[in-house]
């Protein structure tokens, strides 16, 4: 199943000149949001980010940020585990 987000909101922010090559941030984002070609990462879907935070924690060169659990991203998440309409709280309605 392929998910998608608004576009051009997630916090994902990579350093490509500190990527070591690893393939790490690629083997555990569940939306394949990096691919690694030759000897670095590269953001291959950047709106497919939901921002969980798996790529940071695992990148050993420090190299990714993310807010992980903020926004819309996070309350959509939060509403397929729990079954409810997804509310990030920001106000708008139509947000999420
Ligand atoms: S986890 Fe970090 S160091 Fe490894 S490929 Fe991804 S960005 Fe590069
Ligand atoms: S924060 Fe999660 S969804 Fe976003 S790129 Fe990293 S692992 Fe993938």
């Amino acid at each position: 199943m392929k998910h998608s987000y608004l576009k051009n909101v997630t916090t994902l922010a990579y350093d490509i000149e500190k990527c070591e090559g690893c393939g790490l941030c690629a083997e555990v984002c569940p939306h394949g949001v990096f691919e690694v070609k030759g000897k670095r990462a590269r953001i291959v879907d950047r709106d497919s980010c939901m921002e969980c935070g798996a790529c940071v924690m695992n990148c050993p060169a420090e190299a990714i940020a993310v807010n992980a659990g903020t926004g819309c991203a996070a309350a959509i998440i939060l509403s397929w585990f729990t079954g409810k309409e997804p509310s990030c709280g920001c106000g708008d309605v139509e947000c999420c």
